[in-house]
């Protein structure tokens, strides 16, 4: 049994994910790093985490796949007896107007996104139960509220997640188990990167912060909700969007 605090972020190869994996990260902490098909991009993530002090382990399962997130929790729950802190935000984009959008494209982007967040949760509720004690922080987006047109799957997903975590929320609050969500606006990121640059200027221009926000930005979000001092907060959607969006 580990007498550390053990959190797990998942996708933390890049982007928001290795942030918010670093920001956790520090002494009496063991940050579990899952990505899905970049080893090494996770290997750099865990050895900036451990930077900051105490362990950290690169671990890859899909989390689109119920057999392989089984699998995993039960390893990590073996290996430390307890998970604290669960941050759900791995996630890809499949734009296409609906149009024109394939099943396919529907499919992987709700299986990741949507389908990975309740795999994951469910795979560590019954632990935080036993436990009376928890944290699950589930990245959404501006998106998730506002649509964005090309994004029906990815809009939808996020939407799902919102509702997915208040619906928990109320499942749960009474276990001493907060479940929240962070809304990212637009964030410098390789996925945002992949947006033309005549569509990401059309973007900034409805940003009144007038600039792409950072992942470290996101980042403190989560941390903050998954802190001992966020223990009365439950529920809740936390936006980080440089005020796009106020609702
Ligand atoms: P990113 O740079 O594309 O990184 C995505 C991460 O997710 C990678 O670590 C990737 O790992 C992982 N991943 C993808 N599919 C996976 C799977 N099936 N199982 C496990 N891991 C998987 O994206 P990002 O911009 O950092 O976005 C992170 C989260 O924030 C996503 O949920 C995204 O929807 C959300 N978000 C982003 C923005 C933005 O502006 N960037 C805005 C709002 C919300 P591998 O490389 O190993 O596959």
């Amino acid at each position: 049994m580990s007498e550390q605090r053990i959190v797990v972020v998942t996708g933390a190869s890049r982007g928001i994910g290795r942030a918010i994996a670093v920001e956790m990260a520090g002494p009496k902490t063991h940050v579990i790093i899952n990505y899905n098909s970049s080893p090494e991009a996770a290997e750099q993530t865990a050895v900036l985490a451990a930077s900051r002090g105490g362990t950290s382990a690169a671990m890859q399962f899909s989390v689109s796949d119920p057999d392989a997130v089984k699998a995993s929790f039960k390893q990590i729950l073996k290996e430390h007896g307890r998970i604290d802190v669960l941050v759900n935000n791995a996630g890809i984009a499949r734009d296409n107007l609906l149009a024109f959008m394939s099943p396919a494209e529907w499919d992987e982007v709700i299986n990741t996104n949507l389908k990975g967040t309740f795999l994951c949760s469910q795979a560590v509720i019954k632990s935080m139960i036993k436990q009376r004690y928890g944290r699950i922080v589930n990245v959404t987006s501006v998106v998730g509220v506002i649509g964005n047109a090309g994004q029906c799957n990815y809009s939808a997903a996020k939407a799902g997640i919102i509702g997915l975590t208040r619906s928990l929320a109320r499942e749960i609050v009474s276990r001493k188990i907060t479940v929240n969500a962070v809304a990212p606006g637009f964030i410098d990121t390789e996925m945002t990167m992949a947006i033309p640059q005549k569509s990401r200027d059309a973007l900034l221009a409805q940003i009144p912060a007038a600039r792409y926000g950072a992942p470290e930005e996101v980042a403190a979000a989560v941390a903050f909700l998954a802190s001992d001092a966020a223990g009365y907060i439950t529920g809740q959607v936390l936006h980080v969007n440089g005020g796009m969006c106020m609702g």
